[in-house]
């Protein structure tokens, strides 16, 4: 849609094709329903939360960015709000504002939209062979500016919902398909498929900002239960010292290992490795805010004012009901001795399962469940201004169909955002 917007600004005659009924139907469930539309936060800070290929970002985020994005949204009649983290909102908290907003400048621009349209296939025609007729499918009258065209270098071949085929044709192409996830919005890489055929590089495409898997079944035990205010830290198994990840903030267990947004972000400095067959180690520090010497204390406090108590009912205030048996079992103590008889190695052992309650991370889930994609078209035959193939002439890649990726906070929408204006200010 921006891509769209931007090339009918520069004059173009678009033509955006949809395989949808609608569009942007990603969009609807982004941000929980509300769409985290971008990041308000400085261009520094921008680059830093960048997980893949944050140098080729540079020119389109400087061409394009959070503010001109927010400008543009507010001025089509979505005002938004910054929350928490500069992550920004619509103020109504419905993502259908965004699409609605987006919908309005395609229709101000005359950008002509054909949903229920699939492309199949995109190729290159030689253009000094081009004849005079188009070839075209039957069906192909109608009102697209792209039919019965005697300039249209590339020839698509699309089918409707019914499978009717159909053959377009345009000067130039801009790909902004979208990567592997959730793959009922519309996004089942038919671009890399376009990309390889024009000649151009992969990055194996793996699930990203997706929930992890642990190995412990006592992670599972603990399923639904949600921390705040913890830090994780991960490190791979061969090399426990080395830190690969930490953050602040909060996780939840579930039946198969973890998610929430601490977790999430992990993910993405860890799933190309993951795949690979690296295992990791998850890290968690229950109280992050007290040193070791300030959690004996409050320990040694909780055990005076209940001194006759057995050790599982002393530590209760401590710790989440579900958490309780996980770090009893994990202390070694035995939850009925008496708190008064718990020598000071015990309670170390305690202190030492409370500042790293370790997992070990076996895998991520699957597409199915990631936020986005990692990986996709290797940036190194892209141009970063234009965001046209180096490849091809007229080509053009936007989006998560790219190999760009960022954490959680609106900046995924945002790098698509960017790299789609500035294809369409590039072409
Ligand atoms: C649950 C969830 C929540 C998210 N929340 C946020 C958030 O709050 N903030 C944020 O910044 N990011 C969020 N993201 C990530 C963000 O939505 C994506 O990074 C972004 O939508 C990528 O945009 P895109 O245009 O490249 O691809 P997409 O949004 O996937 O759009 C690609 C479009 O191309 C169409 N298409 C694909 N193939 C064809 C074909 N062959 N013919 C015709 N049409 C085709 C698809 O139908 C689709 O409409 C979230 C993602 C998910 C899954």
């Amino acid at each position: 849609m921006m891509a769209a917007i931007s090339a009918a600004r520069e004059g173009h005659s678009v033509l955006l094709i949809e395989k949808n009924e609608k569009l942007g139907k990603k969009i609807y469930i982004t941000g929980k329903g509300r769409c985290n539309v971008t990041n308000a936060c400085d261009f520094d800070d921008f680059l830093r939360a960048i997980v893949t290929n944050s140098r080729f970002m540079f020119s389109s985020l400087r061409g394009f960015f959070n503010r001109d994005l927010m400008e543009m949204i507010e001025e089509a009649g979505c005002p938004l709000k910054t929350e928490r983290g500069e992550r920004v909102f619509p103020v109504s908290d419905k993502a259908s504002d965004i699409t609605r907003a987006l919908e309005k400048i395609l229709r101000e621009l005359n950008v002509k939209i054909k949903l229920n349209t699939e492309v199949k296939e995109i190729t290159k025609r030689n253009t000094e062979n081009i004849v005079p007729e188009a070839p075209k499918a039957d069906d192909a009258s109608g009102d697209s500016a792209f039919k019965d065209t005697d300039e249209g270098d590339f020839e698509l071949r699309c089918t409707d919902k019914r499978g009717k085929p159909e053959i377009i044709l345009s000067r130039k192409v801009i790909v902004c398909t979208g990567g592997f996830s959730y793959q009922t919005t519309g996004s089942t890489g038919d671009g890399y498929r376009f990309a390889e055929s024009f000649g151009h590089e992969l990055n194996a495409p793996t699930p990203a900002l997706v929930p992890l898997e642990l190995l412990e079944n006592d992670a599972k035990a603990m399923q639904g239960l949600s921390l705040r205010n913890i830090e994780i830290r991960i490190s791979p198994v061969r090399n426990d010292s080395k830190t690969v990840y930490s953050d602040f903030g909060e996780m939840l267990f579930t039946h198969f290992g973890a998610s929430g947004p601490v977790i999430l972000s992990a993910s993405s400095y860890i799933t190309r490795a993951l795949r690979e067959g690296e295992r990791f180690v998850l890290h968690i520090d229950l109280k992050p805010a007290l040193t070791k010497e300030k959690l004996d204390e409050r320990i040694l406090r909780d055990f005076s004012e209940n001194i006759n108590k057995n050790f599982e009912n002393a530590i209760s205030k401590l710790f989440p009901l579900k958490l309780l048996p996980v770090i009893i079992k994990r202390s070694g103590i035995d939850p009925h001795k008496k708190v008064n008889s718990i020598s000071k190695r015990e309670r170390e052992k305690l202190i030492s399962v409370t500042k790293d309650l370790s997992f070990t991370i076996t895998g991520t889930r699957d597409f199915n469940e990631a936020i986005i994609t990692q990986g996709g078209i290797s940036v190194k035959d892209i141009n970063p201004k234009t965001m046209e193939s180096k490849k091809v002439k007229g080509l053009y890649f936007a989006g998560e169909v790219l190999d760009i990726d960022a954490v959680t906070g609106g900046y995924n929408l945002q790098l698509a955002f960017s790299t789609g204006f500035a294809a369409g200010r590039g072409c």
